[in-house]
This record gives structure tokens, sequence and C-alpha cells, in this order.
């Protein structure tokens, strides 16, 4: 069996830019957030215009959001430690700061896939 190369996804967050077109039509990009004002947009996929175009390109913006909260639920729920049902934010003064809990991530994703 031959070597597996891992594909990654282009680097988050992924934004949407929406384009006026001539004759009323709304084409919609998703693209990379550049980093600063220097760091190019990265094309990721267009959506065209659509009765269903707002929120497949919410769904496609969110992809990545989506799969990194699945990846930390389905971790959490591997793990050995006893799994908190519900909000376990850590406000602590750890000198790390906040730390958002894999629920509030997945909400946010869900959220941020639903337009919301
Ligand atoms: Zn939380």
């Amino acid at each position: 069996m031959g070597t597996t190369m891992e594909k990654t996804h282009t680097p988050c967050p992924w934004a949407i830019t929406i384009a006026d077109r001539f004759g009323g039509r709304t084409d919609r990009y998703i693209e990379t957030r550049g980093s600063n004002s220097v760091t190019a947009k990265e094309p990721i996929a267009s959506v065209a215009d659509g009765p269903s175009a707002e929120a497949n390109a919410n769904l496609i913006a969110a992809a990545p959001d989506l799969l990194a909260a699945c990846k930390s639920l389905v971790e959490l729920m591997d793990s050995e430690d006893e799994v908190v049902v519900g909000c376990h934010c850590t406000n602590t003064d750890t000198g790390f700061g906040p730390m958002r809990c894999c629920w509030c991530i997945a909400k946010d994703a869900i959220a941020k896939a639903e337009g919301k």
C-alpha cells in the first residue's frame, strides 16, 4: 500500500462576498478572508443566484467550522473524560484566557451555516 497524503482544505475563516450583477442577478463568492489588507482573498466557491443561493452560500462558508466542531465533539465523546452535556466554557485565570467549549463552538458553526 502506498503512502497516503492527507489533503487539507484552505485555511478558514471563509466568508461570503456578494456581487450584484447586471440584470438583478446576485452572485455569491465564498472566499478566505485576507488576514490583512495586503493578503489576497483566495476563492473557494461561487454560488449562482437562485432561491436557495443565500442558504447554500452560508452552508459552504460554514463547512470548515462545522468540520472542526464535529471533530471536537467526536473527540470529546471518544475521550475517557466524563462528558459534561451543555456549555462548559471556562473563564479561568490560567493565563491562557477564556476557553470556548466544543458545544458553543458547534452552536456557533451551526448558526453560521444557517446564516444567523
Ligand atoms: Zn460553552
